[in-house]
């Protein structure tokens, strides 16, 4: 059995890098989830808004549905 320290703390890298990864993922997710089908809020894409006279239109990001923004700022 030969494990060299350099192993030893390659895997201890490897498995905080992991972790570290998978929690931002899922973060991101539960974030999504709760902002778009909790609040019903969408998430306009930075590109392709267009300025109709009265409100501005985008399509969300995650389902791609055209979406409005209304006076408070807020995308439906
Ligand atoms: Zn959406």
């Amino acid at each position: 059995m030969l494990i060299s320290i350099l192993e030893i703390i390659g895997v201890i890298i490897a498995v905080i890098w992991a972790s570290g990864v998978v929690y931002l993922l899922s973060k991101g997710r539960v974030f999504k989830w709760f902002y778009h089908n909790i609040l019903g809020w969408h998430l306009p894409s930075d590109k392709l808004q267009e300025f109709d006279g009265c409100s501005f239109h985008a399509h969300c990001k995650i389902c791609g549905k055209e979406i409005m923004q209304d006076s408070q700022g807020n995308w439906f």
